[in-house]
């Protein structure tokens, strides 16, 4: 592959790459040589001219390549995906067990060595995400390698989102192999039973990374008094119920989400008496339940993402403060607060010193018990700290 492209980094740019940090921004490009095309191999090379890495190029990014192999005999293909791949699927077979879900992520982007590329399992269907210019131009490679690895009889794309847009693509869903099954499609997870909707529900149709989350909740919420906010489809609300949670109060405002978690309910051996379901603004509706008096024993807060990037730190920790604030003025004392951020540009540290300062303005003093991450499906490493996106406190109030 001595004719491959090239892109000449500027002197010192290839610091992060040489700790095998996957992302080459376009500042750090000196000069391009030959005529790559979009999602076409570059080699990235150091200003002295020695190898850094196989890279995908992405002509239209602000990350202008995308590493495949930071080994110069790891010539990108369908051999190395397939190598990738297969290691990304035993990882899940060694982590988590088939009793415990049907539903899964079975490789997660730059974390499993394949960025841009998300596929997620649900029961016999698959969904895949591609996400950068890379995956685009090896769609039907990679398409097939996971069709078969994974067994999966249906496949469902679901490249819909900004960052889509941000590589330059056009957005792209539906059946790629087989078709819609007749009913909607069932997962369980941890026993607990769920439809997901492929192609109209939130990212792949399920916040799988929760899992395991909301089972500790589901430990601890017996005989509380539970408000969840920014329930979804109700994955912390029926855990709370299954853990036997006095009542749960469910916020979302999302209708057809609320739509849903109620559905969800039903399939599960559940009364439906304790579950109280509301459509509503979070930021507004804390407000109205503090006017009516009500309180709690066990809140959840699983917002989405208010900050993509570090760039909107500041406006995300806002918002994470006001529901912090509002939520711990809810909580009687010994009550459980479990609060979580999905947001790639607040830290776990920022996001525990934006709670530490929701708490000195409620005046609450909090015991930190635990902390949470994504589930092991969701695998971090430590030369890709963007990983690492969610993160969870839980906080008993004294
Ligand atoms: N806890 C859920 C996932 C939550 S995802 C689970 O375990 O499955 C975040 C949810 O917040 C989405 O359902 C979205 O509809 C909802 N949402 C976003 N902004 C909101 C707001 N301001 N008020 C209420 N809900 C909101």
């Amino acid at each position: 592959m001595g004719a491959a492209p090239q892109l000449k980094l500027k002197p010192e740019r290839e610091r992060s790459l040489l700790r095998r940090h996957p992302w080459v921004f376009s500042g750090a490009v000196e000069e391009v040589a030959g005529s790559p095309q979009s999602g076409g191999t570059v080699q990235v090379r150091a200003a002295d001219g020695r190898f850094l890495a196989w890279a995908a190029y992405s002509p239209a990014s602000q990350i202008r390549a995308r590493v495949w192999s930071f080994d110069e005999a790891e010539v990108p293909g369908p051999a190395l995906f397939e190598k990738r791949i297969e290691i990304a699927l035993a990882r899940r077979r060694a982590e988590i067990a088939a009793e415990t879900t049907n539903a899964m992520r079975l490789v997660h982007g730059e974390s499993d060595g394949l960025p841009g590329l998300i596929a997620d399992r649900y029961g016999d269907a698959l969904v895949v995400q591609l996400l950068s210019a890379g995956c685009e131009n090896w769609r039907d490679a990679l398409v097939g390698i996971l069709r078969d690895r994974s067994g999966c009889a249906r496949v469902y794309e679901r490249s819909d989102t900004d960052a889509r847009e941000l590589e330059g693509l056009a957005a792209r869903s539906g059946w790629i192999a087989g078709a819609a099954a007749d009913g909607p499609l069932k997962i369980f997870e941890h026993g607990v039973e769920y439809e997901v909707d492929l192609a109209s529900g939130q990212k792949t149709g399920f916040y799988l990374d929760q899992r395991d989350n909301r089972l500790r909740v589901r430990h601890l919420a017996a005989g509380r008094e539970v408000l969840d906010c920014f329930c979804y489809t109700g994955g912390f609300s029926l855990s709370a119920l299954v853990g036997g949670a006095r009542s749960v109060l469910s916020i979302d405002a999302s209708a057809p989400a609320l739509a849903q978690a109620k559905r969800n309910l039903g399939l599960n051996p559940i009364a439906a008496g304790r579950a109280e379901w509301l459509e509503a603004d979070v930021f507004q509706a804390l407000r109205e339940l503090r006017r009516e008096g009500r309180q709690f024993d066990f809140i959840v807060l699983d917002p989405p993402k208010f900050a993509p990037t570090s760039k909107d730190a500041a406006r995300a920790a806002r918002g994470y403060k006001d529901i912090n604030l509002n939520a711990l003025k809810l909580l009687r004392p010994g009550g459980l607060l479990a609060t979580f951020s999905c947001s790639g540009g607040v830290s776990p540290d920022l996001f525990q010193k934006i709670v530490a300062g929701a708490a000195a303005d409620a005046g609450a003093s909090l015991l930190l018990r635990e902390r949470y991450r994504s589930a092991p499906d969701h695998p971090v490493r430590v030369e890709f700290p963007e990983g690492e996106y969610l993160k969870g406190l839980l906080l008993e109030r004294s």
